[in-house]
């Protein structure tokens, strides 16, 4: 099952994929943290990485495609996929196309999720991320137990630097311009599905398998 997971920061790309995940077995690659591992590690792709995303703008293509390209051909890929984040830009998405192919691995559903930005707002500045396990967490929709400490493993909650209001403005700007057109790069193959996720999130999730549902 090889499944791309599109929508702006907040949208709950993260949150469904969880849910995606234990219903499917196929790695969740997200290449947003799969940066951030490298910050973190201090790799030479996490310090090019950096300075782009701590400003919220898209790392060079060629960068990401590289990366993508060699995560897939990681043993757990065998079954497929879900790719979260990634094609972000019509050169990804031209170059992924190559790659898919080449792999065998072809995108058989995109799902695309949508919100209206003061929704986002909300999401983005309410947003807490486990530092050791990624859980996530809202201040309002979804606290943890004990303020600032993870329920499933007790790391530290963290509210990542790229979720301010101004940030998310240069991000959705970035969605706007650079990934739109992705998206009707993929609606021309006839394998979007549109998905209102500003709904809870157990509908948003039944809408999801239901597409996922005729893959499979
Ligand atoms: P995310 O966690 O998906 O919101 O990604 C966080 C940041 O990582 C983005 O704002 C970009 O700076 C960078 N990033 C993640 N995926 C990509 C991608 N496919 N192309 C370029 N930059 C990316």
């Amino acid at each position: 099952m090889n499944i791309l997971i599109m929508g702006p920061a907040g949208a709950g790309k993260g949150t469904m994929s969880e849910l995606i995940l234990k219903e499917y077995d196929i790695p969740h690659i997200s290449t947003g943290d799969m940066l951030r591992e490298n910050v973190r590690n201090n790799t030479e792709l996490g310090k090019l990485a950096k300075s782009y995303m701590e400003a919220g703008k898209l790392v060079p293509d060629d960068v990401i495609n590289a990366m993508v390209e060699d995560r897939l051909q990681q043993p757990d890929c065998q079954k497929g996929y879900l790719l979260d984040g990634f094609p972000r830009t019509l050169v990804q998405a031209e170059a992924f196309s190559e790659i898919a192919d080449k792999i065998g691995k072809p995108v058989e559903c995109v799902i695309a999720l949508e919100v209206d930005f003061e929704i986002l707002k909300d999401r983005i500045t309410g947003r807490r991320i486990c530092s050791k396990c990624g859980a996530i967490y809202h201040i309002k929709g979804h606290p943890s137990k004990v303020e600032g400490v993870c329920d499933e493993c007790g790391g530290a909650l963290i509210q990542r630097k790229d979720d301010t209001v101004e940030q998310l403005k240069v991000r959705m700007d970035e969605y706007e311009k650079s990934t739109k057109p992705v998206i009707d790069f993929y609606e021309a193959r006839g394998v979007v599905k549109h998905v209102n996720a500003a709904q809870a999130k157990e509908d948003v999730f039944a809408v999801i398998q239901e597409a996922l549902e005729h893959l499979s």
